[in-house]
């Protein structure tokens, strides 16, 4: 059974300006339905302003609400912050939160939007508004829900707005493997990093990602895990630089869902990056993901 978060804002109309493809987030969601695979969806709450400002410089977080964002900012996101924005990213700031939620309930949850990691205090970039991941894993520490954090981020970009967000806390740990000529030119500190050399195929991406992570695992002890699962490090991706197959995500989404689940830990996915000129194509690869994490969910025991 996958559980999934999903809403109707979360797919914005196109903006009048920028690259960027909203049409992946509808398209997903018709290829989950259409696998006949045993899913439920969940339609988040807003995340409360609050939470985004808890992370966020509330100057910055005003200016996004009332969809009034300096054209600088909004250039660096990659296109214009319009109401329907305004909505959308609130929409899926609560997303990835609920997912946690879902999966201290299930084991794991995806929510089919977010994983925005190169949103920063004061501004959003590279397509990322309001950060989900470090806003979520905020929450979860300040309500309780959770004590330590794991965010594993393996888009192929690096996660340095979560790392910077992030930066100084003990009880949030951030692995990053990405490629490591890739945006961002100039790199975050991460708790860890793993800049990959262009090409990188199945092989050699899950040597690298079978060493650290369960490293990370037994150093840090986190007791949650959060998952940026960005599918762009496909050899198809039009901004990954890297070579791996559908059998390579495939592989390194089980891996990661099961390192965390052998260890009793919950574990909840975001999308991530995914780009393409087919965007139908680009979406079955995000549906694959959650579908394979689910299915790795299954086979492990609750509660351990
Ligand atoms: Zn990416």
């Amino acid at each position: 059974m996958l559980h999934v978060v999903h809403h109707a804002d979360y797919m914005a109309p196109r903006p009048d300006r920028g690259t960027f493809r909203f049409d992946k987030y509808h398209l997903v969601m018709e290829e989950l339905r259409a696998s006949g695979a045993a899913m439920t969806e969940h339609a988040p709450e807003p995340m409360p302003r609050e939470w985004l400002e808890a992370v966020h410089c509330p100057d910055y977080v005003d200016a996004v609400f009332r969809a009034a964002v300096p054209r600088d900012k909004e250039r660096r996101i990659g296109f214009p912050v319009t109401p329907a924005i305004t909505s959308r990213v609130r929409h899926t700031n609560g997303g990835t939160w609920l997912a946690a939620r879902l999966a201290m309930r299930h084991g794991y949850a995806a929510n089919s939007a977010a994983g925005s990691h190169h949103a920063l205090h004061d501004t959003g970039a590279g397509y990322c508004v309001f950060n989900d991941l470090a806003v979520a894993a905020n929450r979860l520490i300040a309500t309780g829900d959770a004590r330590r954090i794991l965010i594993v981020d393996l888009d192929v970009h690096q996660g340095d707005g979560t790392a910077s967000l992030t930066a100084g806390r003990e009880d949030i740990f951030t692995l990053s493997l990405h490629a490591e000529k890739n945006f961002p030119v100039r790199k975050a500190r991460s708790s860890r990093d793993v800049g990959l050399p262009d090409g990188v195929d199945d092989d050699g991406y899950m040597a690298a990602l079978t060493r650290h992570l369960p490293e990370v695992f037994a150093d840090f002890a986190p007791d949650f895990v959060l998952y940026q699962a960005g599918v762009d490090p496909h050899h198809r991706d039009k901004l990954g630089r890297l070579a791996l197959t559908d059998a390579g995500l495939e592989l390194r989404d089980r891996f990661v869902v099961a390192e965390a689940r052998r260890r009793g830990l919950a574990i909840a996915s975001a999308l991530g990056g995914g780009y393409g000129d087919d965007a139908r194509e680009v979406a079955a690869r995000h549906a694959a993901s959650m579908l394979a994490m689910a299915d790795e969910n299954a086979r492990a025991a609750w509660p351990t």
